[in-house]
């Protein structure tokens, strides 16, 4: 799952936990893909059209993306984030945890069996990859929702405020759409990298967005 991952971040944050951080949270496996990719941790072949969706094999990731790595990631992730921003609390741990899991969760729906449950355990995915049509209304479908849920409880400060969220949806759904009907990458390497820009300058947008708005209660 691409931009789908941030529907879930933007239906519960906005209020201690910011947008931003939900936005990282949210990809936080595959913000510790890529480098693993770029080192050679991890592997991941470019095949023209491996589904119907995309072209990656995703044939071995198993420090990022088997479940039980999923779980012990967001466990850290959840630990740290309350010890960091301690105004955020307990809640805020849990929230920043519960994203990062969320992100096994739809990918397992939507990988073909890539997913270790263990090192070296069965894999498993549901591959919705392989119906185009689904696989998109389900990425757009999430994101939609999420961010609904974030502009009713969140009201604008200024015209700033109705801006941004716009220009962040108009990118998502511009990077979705390429990475559905765009050619593939010409390398492994360039999609680690490509992954890398992409989360970054969505989770500078999320920031914006945050910033220009405000919490309704
Ligand atoms: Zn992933």
């Amino acid at each position: 799952m691409f931009i789908g991952h941030y529907g879930p971040a933007a239906a519960i944050t906005g209020g201690k936990v910011k947008l931003w951080h939900g936005f990282i949270a949210v990809q936080f496996l595959d913000i510790l893909w890529a480098p693993f990719v770029l080192l050679g941790i991890e592997h991941v072949r470019i095949v023209e059209n491996f589904t119907a969706s995309n072209h990656f094999d995703l044939y071995d990731m198993p420090y990022t993306h088997s479940l039980v790595m999923a779980i012990f990631w967001s466990v850290v992730a959840g630990v740290a984030y309350k010890m960091i921003r301690k105004s955020a609390g307990v809640t805020g741990g849990i929230i920043i945890g519960v994203l990062v899991f969320s992100h096994w969760l739809f990918d397992l729906a939507m990988h073909k069996p890539d997913l270790a449950l263990w090192f070296g355990g069965p894999k498993v995915g549901f591959a919705l990859w392989e119906n185009r049509p689904l696989s998109v209304g389900l990425e757009f479908g999430l994101l939609i929702l999420g961010l609904a849920l974030y502009l009713s409880r969140t009201r604008a400060r200024g015209v700033m405020g109705k801006i941004a969220p716009v220009s962040l949806f108009a990118l998502l759904a511009a990077a979705q759409i390429f990475g559905n009907f765009g050619p593939p990458p010409e390398s492994a390497d360039m999609a680690a990298q490509s992954a890398i820009i992409a989360y970054f300058i969505f989770a500078v947008l999320a920031a914006w967005v945050d910033a220009t708005r405000q919490s309704k209660s």
